[in-house]
């Protein structure tokens, strides 16, 4: 049995300055993004294992949150200037599912300010390790959302797509092939490591890969600096299921270490 652990001790290594700070609690996605705040939340290990057996929840009336960040980190980095543009687009776009019915058209564009989604996004993906991390992607995330100048991540590109479900899953560091379909199509392409952060209505990936099942690439629209505008389309004609990408036939996984503290989670049900 794995046992999620959201709560380091009060002090401790910032998961993302690196500093021994006080540590603060960190909503994932931040607060006043989320759709459901009563949840009951699962280990993705348990959640990637299916419905074998019994299965375990944790129970939270104010959603997924994680205290692995310094409040400097989770307040001024990201909650003053990034956090509020992710919850922004979060609304925007799901205002325009609401209205789609007016709108003939295939894909919707957003207004919003790719970078400062990106800043988030890493951010909270770096948070959401439980410990701090040390991996080489960790590295990197941590290099991007540290690095006010840096506006586009390095070897890193984000890819979006439109999430219309009740259920948030963060998942960080699992290997997937580059190609789904059969044996013959993952090895063709080798794999790629990735990160997941979905909730309604969009779910993001992080990934070393330069494309991934034609996503819209949110990373191409961050421009050269933090405020650029862009409007970034999102496409309606095709919706993807709640568990892709990480589950399906046509897939496999390979978890790393960050793997551990990843999270399933849905509004929790009446009977329990
Ligand atoms: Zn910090």
């Amino acid at each position: 049995m794995h046992y999620l652990k959201f709560k380091r001790e009060q002090t401790g290594k910032c998961n993302i300055c690196g500093k021994i700070e006080k540590l603060t609690w960190d909503h994932v996605p931040p607060k006043g993004g989320q759709a459901f705040n009563d949840i009951e939340q699962e280990s993705i290990f348990q959640y990637l294992a299916g419905s074998n057996g019994e299965r375990r929840y944790q129970f939270s009336q104010n959603g997924v949150k994680y205290r692995t960040i310094c409040s400097n980190c989770n307040n001024a980095l990201l909650g003053a200037k990034a956090d509020p543009v992710l919850n922004e687009l979060a609304a925007d776009v799901m205002l325009m599912i609401k209205t789609r019915l007016t709108l003939p058209q295939a894909t919707i564009h957003v207004k919003t300010k790719p970078a400062l989604i990106c800043k988030s996004l890493l951010g909270h993906m770096l948070s959401a390790t439980g410990d701090f991390g040390m991996s080489k992607i960790d590295d990197r995330y941590r290099e991007y959302v540290l690095d006010e100048a840096m506006i586009i991540p390095k070897g890193i590109k984000v890819f979006y797509w439109i999430y219309p479900y009740m259920s948030l899953k963060v998942i960080r560091d699992i290997a997937m092939p580059r190609y789904r379909g059969e044996w013959s199509d993952f090895s063709r392409g080798g794999v790629g490591m990735f990160s997941i952060l979905k909730y309604p209505p969009v779910g993001y990936l992080a990934t070393d890969l330069n494309e991934y099942e034609g996503l819209h690439e949110l990373t191409q629209y961050c421009g050269s600096s933090l405020d650029d505008e862009a409007e970034i389309p999102f496409r309606l004609d095709v919706i993807q299921p709640e568990y892709w990408p990480e589950a399906g036939e046509d897939n496999f996984v390979m978890g790393g270490e960050g793997l551990g503290n990843g999270v399933s989670a849905r509004p929790r049900s009446k009977r329990k």
